[in-house]
């Protein structure tokens, strides 16, 4: 039988799609996947791509079937599950084979296995996929980490099964080691702040306004034909108007309001702490997963509070114009956060990372798509580009246009007990990164007040000291 081209370990949700994404484009690929009952069914599902397909029983099989210089996908759960299937591929891989890791991966993680196999004759790659069962399917964003040359190996293959925006493929190498994996969390860290704003949204017009799911599906319908077009707007505006068939509900009223989560929202935070970078709105979605999960606390303290009597102000018609706008305010907020920690990262790791080209290859496939992301690459692609996205004179434009439908509704909100947590703080971001005089020169009178950490003057250079006790 003719060998493969590339294999892949993992017939999971992600891993079946690829695989079949990836033969759909003429490449031959060897598969296996830890419990083979899941091959056997891949392959009986596989269809006329049957022939594309060659299911292998054991690792060693898999090797054989590939010819060399072998890529090998693993697309399986992260963390411990990597390192085994890279033990288990290290002692039957020859020297040129490239270990092409697509979950994921905490970009640490892929850091220390890029070291780990650095001299051993392997290459490693660490690669972000987002797009879903679908996008992997039938093209998702492709983030790839490694070195250059490792890149034009597989360049051909990951552009041909990429999502492609106006016929611009969005694959693309943004750094070497974990630059991929680091950029596909700042994307779900985005994606945490995008949902949980537009949940917030849906809070207003249910709580707020008294709309029903069947009311509010047109608004957001509506909306995509917007500025906020997107690919989250217009699931939700799906979701929304889709019926229960055991209850012929609404869907959504017969969800339980506790979102899961499995990490990279998180990592996306402490990333950002630690880089030094603001990242409140991404903060905030997270904090809001954490808090929906306490139901039963949240139930009691329903009780133990009573309800607020909610009554979100005024007319129906300036409120969703405002709403709109706000969410649109906020969104920018979140997206200026993502980008100044990729551009932390970028210096702090040496990744020299591709602005522009990560916005551009967002565009089309991942989960966070929109016409928005457009023009942000045109802002970063700019010869003067600023280093946040709020100093992009288009982004200082459209902010202050929409800054006080998000301060209205922010407030409005507040007044009627309903929770904005993600919004209100994008707008809280956005009030002390425009603030050219802050108020933390009383924080530094304090800090030295209690810690002698001395403070800088307005009108002498050097550390001083304060007239509370000894010092200048
Ligand atoms: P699934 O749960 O559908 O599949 C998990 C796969 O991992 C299965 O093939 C499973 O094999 C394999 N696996 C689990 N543990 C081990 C192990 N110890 N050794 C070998 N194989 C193991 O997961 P997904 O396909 O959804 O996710 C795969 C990766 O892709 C994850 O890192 C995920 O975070 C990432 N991802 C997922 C997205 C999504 O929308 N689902 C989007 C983007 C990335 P077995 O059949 O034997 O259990």
């Amino acid at each position: 039988m003719e060998q493969a081209e590339i294999g892949l370990i993992g017939l999971g949700v992600m891993g079946s799609n690829l695989a079949l994404n990836i033969a759909e484009k003429g490449h031959r690929i060897a598969v296996f996947n830890r419990t083979p009952a899941r091959t056997q069914a891949f392959v009986e599902s596989a269809g006329d791509l049957r022939d594309m397909i060659v299911p292998c029983a054991t690792i060693e099989e898999l090797v054989a079937a590939i010819r060399p210089p072998r890529p090998i996908i693993i697309m399986v759960v992260a963390g411990d599950p990597v390192d085994q299937q890279i033990a288990a591929l290290r002692p039957v891989l020859a020297v040129n084979d490239i270990v092409i890791d697509a979950g994921n991966a905490n970009f640490r993680d892929t850091m220390r296995r890029f070291k780990e196999l650095e001299g051993s004759g392997l290459t490693f790659i660490g690669m972000g996929v987002s797009g879903g069962e679908e996008g992997a399917r039938y093209g998702p964003s492709i983030m790839v980490g490694g070195t250059p040359e490792s890149w034009t190996r597989v360049e051909a293959v990951l552009t041909a099964i990429s999502a492609k925006y106006k016929g611009e493929p969005c694959a693309a190498w943004l750094g070497t080691d974990g630059a991929g994996h680091f950029v596909k969390t700042i994307h779900n860290g985005i994606e945490y702040a995008d949902m949980q704003m537009i949940a917030e949204i849906y809070g207003i017009l249910r709580d707020g306004l008294g709309m029903g799911p069947k009311e509010i599906a047109p608004v957001f319908a509506g909306w995509n034909r917007g500025r906020l077009e997107s690919y989250l707007i217009e699931i939700t505006a799906t979701v929304l108007a889709a019926d229960d068939p055991k209850t012929g509900r609404p869907v959504v009223d017969i969800i339980l309001d506790r979102a899961g989560q499995k990490g990279t929202g998180k990592w996306s935070v402490i990333e950002a702490q630690q880089l030094g970078i603001p990242a409140t709105a991404i903060e905030a979605a997270v904090a809001a997963r954490v808090l929906s999960s306490m139901r039963d606390e949240r139930l009691a303290a329903e009780l133990a509070y009573g309800a607020i009597p909610l009554k979100f102000a005024g007319p129906r018609h300036e409120v969703l114009g405002d709403l709109e706008l706000a969410l649109f305010a906020g969104k920018i907020a979140a997206y200026a956060q993502g980008f100044a920690v990729m551009a932390a990262a970028s210096k702090q790791f040496d990744w020299n990372l591709p602005l522009p080209t990560i916005a551009k290859i967002w565009r089309a496939g991942c989960i966070i798509r929109s016409q928005f992301l457009d023009t942000i690459a045109e802002a970063f692609g700019k010869a003067d580009a600023p280093a946040n996205l709020l100093m992009a004179p288009a982004f200082v434009e459209m902010m202050g246009k929409s800054q006080l439908a998000l301060r209205r509704t922010v407030a409005r909100a507040v007044e009627a007990g309903l929770p904005v947590p993600a919004l209100s703080s994008a707008l809280a971001y956005f009030d002390g990164y425009r603030q050219g005089r802050g108020t933390s020169d009383l924080i530094q009178a304090q800090r030295d007040f209690f810690g002698a950490h001395g403070f800088e003057r307005i009108d002498a250079p050097g550390a001083h000291h304060g007239p509370w006790g000894g010092g200048d």
